[in-house]
């Protein structure tokens, strides 16, 4: 079977460049597609096509519920190829089938369905309260910033490219969309549907590049307004100083170390699984997962019985499959990082309660896998706690009291998730206000939904995606006073 080629989107073309990625399954090694290389000149175009198409107006000019109605269809083009469009995605970044089915490829279509809706009704222009003494009123504005700059990273593409692409075009902005160059075949599937549903040329281009290349240039370029930013922290804090030049918009939705507290009455029923959900998703390469495990000293014996117990009838393997529950990671190179954190751990004084290596077998050969890994004996300054590991590994810590809890689950420079399990409502809601994190999960987790806002606290991020205020992120307010005392009748 040929393996298919993607070319750039620019101004309304499909253009292809000399260089080339292949795409690779980090399940098998098997190549699923060849991908056109962008660079400086690339971006250039792109930027120049996004700006060109920004200053002739025909997309910010279209009346709002035109918007909404060309995203909704869109939206409605990804339902339609659901399950080819999640097979394409498990088979590019490992992520298992069920995941990528609801989550990457449901939840996107469902949050592009609310944001259209949320567009149709936006008020882009009102008229503000009397203005005494002069008889003068106020017109409130919200118009689009210009040319947006979406960068995004490779674990859930589609679902971090909806939360910047559609609230940017529903406000009438201009987009260039730089993917990752692990992941990117989505959003080219992305840009075909727009296409197909008549978006004006330069209004979305995509460019894929390396970040340090492609990416650094993207979000310095002197005519990008925004830049909507989804990556690790490392990256964020350039991006943000790259900013500074021209005084862009910024939104970052950056790393996190989620705190899981148990307390001492959760159902353990319940909360087992659900911590092991919490951590290993998505592989365990999620921002949002609760990698920290905070049980009660009291119950801790039971409580790793019951995760050991568990985490060995998890399934890994192929990822196509409905039947397993961790894929491969997305590279070789980040597979062995998660077995160095695994060994820095054991070095610092914890212990490997399961798992804590590759799986062996014929079926393993060529893919990134690692096994799911309890780690026990953890203390809050030992590096596993402190830093992203992004594999399928879980830290259990232990307290005494609630307040040393809290402070735990605070004692960390992230603040994306955290999430509490417990039977006493009062006493769960308690601990979940004291919480420094922008999404808290009582007795569940990664419930992602299109009307509540993503981002987080601290080094976590700036702004927040999706949400009831997601065209703010997209718009400039303008004030005009109009006098009526004379001048203007
Ligand atoms: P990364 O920061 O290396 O890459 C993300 C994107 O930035 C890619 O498109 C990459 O090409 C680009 N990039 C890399 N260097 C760049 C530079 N110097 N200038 C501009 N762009 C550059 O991220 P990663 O490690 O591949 O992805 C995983 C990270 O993303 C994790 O830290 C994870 O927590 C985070 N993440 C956060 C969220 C969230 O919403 N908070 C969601 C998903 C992933």
């Amino acid at each position: 079977m040929s393996v298919p080629h993607y070319p750039l989107h620019i101004n309304g073309e499909w253009v292809d460049t000399d260089d080339k990625y292949e795409i690779r399954s980090p399940a098998t090694g098997e190549l699923v597609a060849t991908v056109a290389k962008g660079g400086v000149a690339e971006v250039d175009a792109a930027v120049a096509a996004a700006k060109a198409a920004h200053a002739e107006g025909t997309w910010r000019n279209t009346p709002p519920a035109e918007r909404a109605a060309l995203i909704n269809d869109v939206a409605l083009r990804l339902g339609g190829r659901l399950e080819e469009l999640a097979a394409l995605q498990t088979r590019e970044n490992g992520v298992t089938i069920r995941v990528t089915g609801a989550l990457h490829i449901g939840l996107s279509v469902a949050q592009m369905q609310y944001l259209a809706a949320q567009a149709a009704e936006y008020e882009f222009e009102k008229s503000g309260p009397a203005i005494g003494p002069v008889p003068a009123e106020g017109i409130l504005r919200r118009e689009p910033l210009g040319v947006v700059a979406a960068i995004v990273p490779w674990n859930i593409p589609l679902l971090v490219i909806v939360w910047k692409v559609a609230p940017a075009l529903a406000a009438g902005n201009t987009v260039v969309l730089k993917p990752d160059e692990h992941a990117p075949l989505i959003a080219l599937e992305l840009m075909k549907e727009f296409e197909a549903a008549g978006l004006p040329k330069g209004v979305l281009n995509v460019v894929v590049g390396d970040g340090e290349d492609a990416g650094a240039h993207l979000s310095a370029h002197p005519d990008v307004r925004k830049v909507a930013f989804t990556g690790s922290t490392a990256v964020g804090k350039s991006i943000l100083a790259a900013s500074a030049d021209t005084v862009k918009q910024v939104t970052l939705e950056l790393g996190g170390k989620g705190p899981n507290i148990l307390l001492e009455d959760a159902d353990l029923d319940v909360a087992i699984d659900g911590a092991i959900y919490a951590c290993m998703a998505n592989n365990g390469q999620a921002c949002e997962a609760g990698t920290r495990l905070l049980v009660p000293s009291s119950r801790r014996d039971e409580i790793v019985d019951r995760l050991v117990a568990r985490v060995g009838t998890m399934t890994v393997g192929d990822p196509m499959s409905l039947a397993t529950d961790i894929g491969p990671l997305i590279t070789a190179e980040q597979r062995d990082r998660v077995l160095e954190h695994i060994a820095i751990a054991e070095a610092q004084g914890a212990k490997v309660a399961a798992g804590g290596a590759a799986p062996e077998g014929a079926e393993f050969a060529n893919g990134n896998f690692v096994q799911p890994t309890v780690v026990v004996d953890v203390t809050n300054d030992m590096r596993i706690a402190r830093e992203e590991v992004f594999g399928p590994v879980l830290a259990v810590l232990t307290y005494d009291t609630v307040e040393e809890a809290v402070a735990i689950a605070n004692d960390t420079e992230y603040g994306l998730s955290a999430g509490v399990w417990g039977t006493d409502e009062e006493k769960v809601l308690d601990v979940a206000r004291q919480l420094e994190a922008g999404m808290v999960f009582v007795n569940d987790w990664h419930v992602l939904h299109p009307a509540y806002p993503f981002g987080g606290y601290k080094q976590s991020g700036l702004g927040r995606e999706g949400g009831p205020d997601a065209l703010d992120e997209y718009t400039e307010q303008k004030y005009i006073s109009v006098d009526r005392s004379g001048g203007v009748e």
